[in-house]
């Protein structure tokens, strides 16, 4: 069997843990499997080399950063591979560059356009455990580039689906994908499996376990993804393409802290007001999310909307300097906020799954500010300090058992 087993960087933080995990590769590599190890930076070290960029320079060039980052998973991987020849294993660590993972040229965010095997996949034929470098890939003119926080899943997967592997296993700190979030949920319970769409929806929502471009690329090339626990034994969570049910599949609460909302008050009730006011965000790449328009009265109208918390500053500010082009009357910002979300299949064909929710919430006292929802997920909006009581309650109701 040929697997990837991708390790993240609380598994590879310190010299023992590195120690460990090359133990845990030996036992599978007894098996005579075939592997490839994708790791991600030790411990904290992605976060201290961009506090370290912060004290050299205010804006350094998105260059330089990702070339400054990458060190982070050459350290791990290096140390790893030697860590297993001290065992007796065959390895041999490769960065990017030598593993031929080929990317876009966006620095910071960078994309996987394809990985040419041939270099991990004589790296296999000749026995040796392949221990590639995640979250880094090269553009055309051989730069090093970074695919964004948490990318190092996506190269696991990449990889898996370029060697055709038979699974790709990633092992963190939990011990799968949990029905909502162990910390403010106690009886929140691991997943056995769970479906792509419903991951995504998590992945996407705030259950921060996996990389989002990694379910979705894991759902496209149809790799089997498994999250277990690099600590303990156990089954974990099995990422697949979902049975068809026809009935309710409930798969987790998520709760999204990372979001604020804008309203921008006394547009002109006209047409167009909406396009041009989404416009100029997009205009500066801001993405927006769930959308409320009031109905027009007195000729005027209300748009509510909520962005991510890294964009909030920005898109107020741009939409504060509109006022007078559009003659709205006000614009407003609010950080604390949350998304609470109910995910599962057949949510939208079970009327009755969005009462539930919404008397579950009423039943706590938490306030619902925004809806939006699709046929796997509803998702409200509620102040930042509710959120916890409203996703237990929301559990409590759907996945109590
Ligand atoms: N080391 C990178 C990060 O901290 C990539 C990863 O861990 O997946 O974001
Ligand atoms: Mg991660």
């Amino acid at each position: 069997m040929k697997k990837v087993m991708k390790f993240g960087g609380s598994s590879v933080k310190d010299a023992i843990r590195i120690k460990r995990v090359a133990k845990r590769i030996l036992k599978e590599k007894k098996k005579g499997e075939e592997i490839v190890v994708v790791l991600s930076a030790m411990g904290d070290t992605t976060d201290d080399l961009i506090a370290l960029a912060k004290e050299i320079s205010d804006s350094p060039s998105k260059r330089e950063m990702d070339m400054l980052l990458t060190t982070g998973e050459q350290v791990s991987s290096s140390l790893l591979a030697m860590a297993l020849s001290d065992l007796g294993v065959n390895a041999i660590s490769l960065n990017a560059f030598q593993a031929r993972i080929k990317t876009n040229s966006v620095y910071g965010n960078a994309k996987i356009k394809n990985i040419d095997s041939e270099r991990i996949q004589n790296e296999l034929d000749a026995g040796r455990v392949a221990v590639v470098t995640g979250f880094q890939g090269i553009n055309k003119n051989e730069d090093m580039l970074t695919l964004g926080r948490g990318g190092s899943d996506t190269t696991a997967v990449a990889i898996a689906a370029a060697i055709g592997a038979d699974i790709c296993e990633i092992y963190t700190d939990v011990d799968g994908i949990y029905t909502g979030d162990p910390r403010i949920i106690e009886n929140a319970r691991r997943l056995d499996y769970i479906s792509y769409d419903g991951m995504l929806e998590m992945a996407t929502l705030g259950a921060k376990v996996l990389h989002n471009r990694s379910v979705e690329m894991a759902k496209r090339y149809n790799v089997t993804l498994v999250v277990k626990s690099s600590l303990e034994e156990g089954d974990g969570t099995r990422v697949l393409e979902g049975k068809a049910v026809e009935g309710l599949l409930i798969d987790g609460v998520t709760v999204d802290d990372d979001v604020a909302r804008l309203a921008v008050i006394g547009l002109l009730n006209e047409p167009g007001m909406a396009f041009k006011i989404f416009n100029e965000l997009s205009k500066a790449d801001i993405n927006v999310d769930m959308i409320l328009q009031s109905v027009g009265r007195d000729g005027k109208k209300d748009i509510t909307f909520t962005v991510s918390i890294d964009d909030a500053k920005e898109a107020y500010n741009i939409i504060n300097g509109l006022k007078e082009r559009f003659g709205f009357e006000d614009v407003s910002l609010d950080e604390k906020v949350s998304k609470v979300s109910l995910i599962g299949a057949g949510i939208q064909s079970n009327f009755n799954v969005a009462t539930k929710m919404f008397e579950a919430l009423y039943n706590v006292g938490v306030n619902i500010q925004m809806i939006s929802t699709s046929e796997i997920r509803i998702t409200v909006l509620v102040d930042e300090e509710e959120s916890a009581r409203g996703a237990k309650a929301v559990h409590d109701v759907f996945l109590n058992d």
